[in-house]
């Protein structure tokens, strides 16, 4: 693979980066991933506005323009030959001098990293079709989850209590209500509305999210953004999930109790046809 460092395009044994940088030592940072169909960049000007305004509740600034940024994801693309996949950028606030708590002069280059993950027949695996399993686990995040962090041992350990659990993916629960998925968007569906969360410092705005949201309201669909429990998505007709690496994915069962029919929804269906068929025409 190739991968983008700093200014430079090297094979990924040749990249390197400080032990001191901040985002290996603090979890300073904030990263973005955003999905490739047919070798174009999905949802990309939400991605880019969205990177802006974590790294600004951080108090750092765009390490390029956005269009700058557009130009290193194409390129990295057309490098690794990636037709579907996905490209994760990582800013971190950089600091190749010493460890310390204080924030490195203003001016300091910042961290910047892209790579690829090829991902054939992303939009056509085994989970859209059958849909997924989930189980409920504690949200043990920090208070600003509205900011996309690269501080992900939180989701990363409910990730890995739903596969010992023999389940595909976690919901985060706070004060009784589900927050997110370990690395997505919670939605249930009942009687004929889409719940999910109001957005908030409890959960990230995903992008596909308000992509979703908006097609559903085009669509004549009534959406109700609050929080909502597992026992409504144990009861509900329908339950998915949205992310830029999942779509629009139906979710089946919710610990251990089937939802709905057990089979994907046909909201969750139609929803995840027309983000794909949507997505693919404005990709780049
Ligand atoms: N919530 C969390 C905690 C996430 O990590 C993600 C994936 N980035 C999402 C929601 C979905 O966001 P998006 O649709 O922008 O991928």
């Amino acid at each position: 693979r190739i991968v983008y460092v700093n200014g430079d395009f090297v094979p990924e044994e040749e990249a390197r980066i400080s032990v001191f940088d901040r985002g290996f030592l603090m979890s300073d940072g904030i990263y973005e991933v955003t999905s490739v169909l047919g070798g174009k960049l999905v949802d990309f000007p939400g991605h880019a506005a969205r990177l802006e305004r974590s790294l600004n509740e951080i108090a750092m600034p765009m390490p390029m323009e956005a269009e700058a940024l557009l130009d290193l994801h194409r390129d990295l693309v057309a490098r690794n030959g990636i037709e579907d996949g996905l490209v994760y950028l990582q800013v971190t606030r950089g600091n190749p001098q010493d460890r310390d708590f204080a924030f490195p002069p203003e001016g300091t280059p910042q961290s910047v990293v892209l790579f690829t993950q090829s991902k054939p027949g992303l939009a056509d695996g085994a989970a859209a079709r059958d849909g997924i399993s989930v189980i409920s686990v504690p949200d043990i995040r920090w208070g600003r989850r509205d900011i996309k962090t690269v501080q992900l041992l939180a989701p990363s350990m409910a990730k890995m209590a739903a596969k010992a659990a023999g389940a595909d993916d976690a919901w985060m629960v706070e004060d009784g209500a589900v927050t997110e998925g370990s690395s997505n968007n919670a939605y249930i569906v009942k009687d004929g509305r889409i719940v999910t969360r109001q957005l908030g410092s409890e959960i990230l705005a995903g992008i596909t999210r308000a992509a979703v949201l908006r097609f559903a309201r085009e669509a004549q669909m009534t959406v109700e953004e609050r929080a909502f429990t597992i026992e409504e998505a144990q009861e509900a007709d329908e339950a998915f999930i949205t992310s830029a690496t999942s779509f629009v994915t139906p979710v089946v069962q919710v610990d251990g109790a089937t939802v709905g029919s057990g089979q994907p929804g046909p909201v969750a269906r139609r929803l995840r046809e027309i983000y794909l068929e949507e997505s693919r025409k404005a990709a780049l």
